[in-house]
């Protein structure tokens, strides 16, 4: 990360339609507020700009459904934005919103990425995640992507969902990524059961952690063997199609939270929206703060903070930082001055994480 570096994260919490494992601030009933959403993103994205904020060198449009808001009111946000040059400009699409007019408006008005969320191309999965888009048609998509001019691109996908076999998620691979319009870039996420959402309550929906551990390896290997590389444990890409603004949260670096339930870090301080809508539009329709809370992230949180973030990446842990005990061989390897996680020690990052925080002073000072 280079030191520079500044993101801007602007939250949309506007969907078509709640998907059944979803558990983001998001709101399927509000779509007669979302002009007054927009002049309040552009109301705090103003007020930031006067406090000596610095241009963004990459900015992420996620939800929410960024894509679901009229693509004139997306644009709206994207105007008053204060880029630097070259800034990497990510919005998170939902298939059923791609279209060759929409990409034409949003490349046009500064976006330099999207991100596809299609899960499977398999309908009984898309079914089974309560999500109302069909997989069948995703290579018209890509290609309609790729003619768009975009620099680069992701597809989001989830491994796990009940009713899924190797077979689906291999034959989703196939759809996705065979053939010459595929996105060089695939965030690709095991299903996760998250309390108070329709999944939760259903319990003969929810993953086996066997078979997402089997589904995992599988991603790896056929991703891998396509020529994209893991450089998080849940994001692969062809060289030099790495996310920059993800890196930037991995870096622990600063960045801006524009919107209801957004987050942001400046040196040490990180600081959160409220994630009500409508309170976020009335504390900023009345001149105040949509901040809801602070927190000072130093000393051991910082630190601790940063080996979590490190670990689940690529680069690895500086050696410095930690010195892993002897039980986690085989879950981490030594290359050059960094540890990192092996392809079994992906599948059990978080367990990794505990077992070097027990073993500490082991997770001693790192910066
Ligand atoms: S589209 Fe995304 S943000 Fe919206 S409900 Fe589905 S998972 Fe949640």
């Amino acid at each position: 990360m280079s030191d520079s570096a500044f993101g801007v994260y602007v939250h949309i919490p506007f969907c078509a339609q709640r998907c059944d494992y979803c558990a983001f601030v998001t709101y399927t009933d509000a779509e007669d507020l979302e002009q007054r959403y927009v002049d309040a993103v552009i109301t705090e994205l103003g007020r930031a700009t006067g406090t000596g904020t610095p241009p963004a060198t990459s900015a992420f449009f996620g939800g929410g459904t960024p894509s679901h808001l009229p693509i004139e009111m997306l644009v709206e946000i994207l105007g008053a934005l204060d880029l630097a040059p070259s800034a990497e400009v990510t919005v998170e699409m939902n298939p059923e919103d791609v279209s060759a007019d929409r990409l034409e408006a949003m490349v046009a008005a500064g976006v330099t990425r999207v991100s596809i969320g299609i899960q499977s191309t398999a309908s009984h999965v898309l079914a089974s995640l309560g999500r109302t888009h069909r997989g069948e048609a995703v290579r018209d998509l890509c290609a309609v992507v790729a003619a768009s001019g975009l620099e680069t691109w992701s597809m989001d996908l989830i491994a796990g969902a009940a009713g899924e076999t190797d077979d689906d998620l291999l034959t989703t691979l196939v759809d996705v990524l065979d053939h010459d319009d595929a996105p060089p870039h695939v965030s690709a996420y095991l299903l996760t059961v998250e309390r108070g959402t329709p999944l939760s309550r259903d319990t003969s929906r929810h993953p086996d952690e066997e078979v997402l551990a089997h589904r995992y390896e599988l991603l790896d290997a056929e991703l891998a063997g396509r020529g994209y590389g893991w450089y998080e444990v849940s994001n692969w890409a062809r060289p030099g199609h790495d996310c920059q603004h993800n890196q930037l949260y991995w870096d622990g670096g600063d960045y801006l939270g524009v919107g209801a339930a957004a987050h942001g870090h400046r040196s040490g301080l990180r600081s959160w929206n409220v994630a009500n809508l409508t309170a976020y539009l009335e504390a900023i329709e009345s001149g105040g703060t949509a901040q809801a809370g602070c927190e000072v992230v130093a000393g051991e949180q910082r630190t601790f903070e940063s080996v979590a973030l490190r670990l689940r990446t690529r680069r690895g842990v500086p050696t410095s930082w930690i010195e892993p005990p002897l039980d986690l061989e085989g879950l981490l390897e030594l290359e050059d001055d960094r540890w990192v996680l092996t392809l079994r020690g992906r599948l059990l990052a978080d367990a990794v994480l505990a077992r070097l925080v027990v073993s500490s002073g082991a997770v001693e000072a790192s910066r």
